[in-house]
């Protein structure tokens, strides 16, 4: 079985389409994670809407940007999460972004979230899904701070010790359709053991133009296999394994 663990599922228009296409391609499951203030409420709608939908929720790092008053909701966000608790299966997508949110006056309110957001996984004993962009080395110093249960990084694309760090440190890897074109993908794929890699889509984020889905996640599975030269059945298993391991509540 194939299982994408980061989507912006609650995004897409056509999403009985969407799922349909993607359960034809042997995909069983989706962790749909929470970007925006707005979407926190909408995830968990169309996880209990769906039964393939799986969710997570935190606020994404560019939600500093896009929403003004993301500082005043927060308190309300966190307490809506701890409601969730129980059906919730990780903490994402959070993160801190320095690649595409240049301006620095709002980083300090970047990093209040995101450690606010570290510390309700902890107290809620569950796993991150991590955006990283840009910020790869103050994410990596931060995350020993917080008794987290498993790390996943999402689409990596930082400098090689930082990776190498992850590696060590055993944190997941979610591998995009970008795997197709991009050589800092291809380096994860490269480096990180198959027993730590896991399939995403990101959709609805474009690809060469072309919006991701969750049945991508096929095609990506058939780029690890050629990198890692092993089977694709073979990887299939380990990944579905791999996924059990860090989101145990999708199973
Ligand atoms: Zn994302």
């Amino acid at each position: 079985m194939l299982i994408d663990t980061h989507c912006h599922t609650n995004l897409y228009l056509n999403l009985d389409e969407i799922l349909e296409e993607a359960k034809a391609v042997g995909l069983g499951k989706i962790l749909c994670v929470g970007m925006s203030a707005m979407s926190q409420e909408r995830v968990i709608q169309i996880s209990n809407d769906y039964d393939m939908i799986y969710p997570a929720l935190g606020v994404h790092p560019e939600e500093i940007k896009m929403n003004p008053k993301i500082d005043q909701q927060l308190n309300d966000i966190l307490n809506y999460i701890r409601e969730s608790k129980d059906k919730i299966c990780a903490i994402g997508e959070i993160g801190l972004d320095y690649h595409f949110i240049k301006e620095q006056s709002l980083y300090p309110l970047q990093k209040n979230i995101f450690s606010e957001m570290l510390s309700l996984a902890q107290e809620l004993n569950l796993p991150v899904n991590l955006h990283t962009k840009g910020a790869e080395k103050e994410i990596f110093e931060t995350l020993p701070s917080y008794k987290i249960p498993n790390v996943n990084i999402h689409w990596y694309s930082g400098p090689e010790n930082i990776l190498n760090e992850g590696i060590d440190r055993g944190y997941y890897f979610s591998i995009t359709p970008a795997i197709r074109y991009s050589p800092p993908v291809k380096k994860v794929v490269s480096k990180v053991e198959s027993d730590h890699l896991l399939l995403e889509s990101d959709g609805p984020v474009k690809y060469s133009g072309q919006i991701g889905t969750p049945a991508m996640t096929r095609q990506v599975l058939n780029e690890i296999s050629k990198i890692k030269k092993i089977p694709e059945e073979e990887l299939e298993d380990q990944i579905e394994i791999n996924t059990k391991k860090i989101f145990t509540k999708m199973f």
